[in-house]
């Protein structure tokens, strides 16, 4: 007889779900910063896709480096509380400090969207409350959505989102 035991958990680990993760640095050469992350985040993010890197002006305090954004897709297995450990276990590694709101950052990994999912929780809500405040995430979210439609059904209108206000600087 099969004694194999196909636990819930082994089923969960099977599914894997497309996330979207805004990801940004000013400090420490941050295309290499953004790189590195990437690099990390390869482990438990699969299939991984990269938009465009984008330098745009800071926002808040302008005594502090440009930033650099990019936003990548990929699959993952992780649930979405535990992406969220990883993905701040990255930034850790990476040496960010939590220091002023809007202040340099080395890495700053957001979770954008995670399958159609919206939750609610208070370390965590998707999709990410400020996507569509910002240009720097929406800009490069457009180069991963061709329909120029998100994950949970809102079509992007791109001529809302000033992209003068972003550099791109890798072809
Ligand atoms: P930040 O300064 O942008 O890195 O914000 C970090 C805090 O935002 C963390 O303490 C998270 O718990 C919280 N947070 C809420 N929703 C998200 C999300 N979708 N992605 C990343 N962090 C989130």
């Amino acid at each position: 007889m099969n004694h194999r035991n196909v636990d819930h958990a082994e089923n969960i680990s099977d599914v894997t779900n497309t996330i979207f993760l805004g990801i940004g640095s000013n400090l420490d050469d941050p295309i290499h910063q953004i790189e590195q992350a990437i690099g990390a985040l390869s482990v438990f993010v699969h299939s991984i896709k990269r938009a465009h890197l984008y330098r745009s002006k800071p926002l808040g305090p302008q005594d502090q480096p440009d930033f650099v954004n990019t936003v990548i897709q990929g699959e993952t297995g992780l649930a979405p509380s535990d992406l969220l450990n990883r993905t701040q276990q990255i930034e850790t590694s990476q040496g960010r400090m939590k220091t002023m709101h809007w202040g340099p950052r080395t890495i700053d990994i957001d979770i954008l969207y995670f399958a159609n999912l919206r939750v609610t929780t208070p370390t965590l809500t998707i999709p990410h409350q400020e996507i569509f405040n910002r240009s720097f995430v929406v800009i490069p979210l457009l180069d991963l959505l061709p329909n120029e439609m998100t994950p949970t059904g809102d079509r992007i209108v791109r001529n809302r989102y000033d992209a003068s206000t972003l550099v791109r600087i890798d072809t």
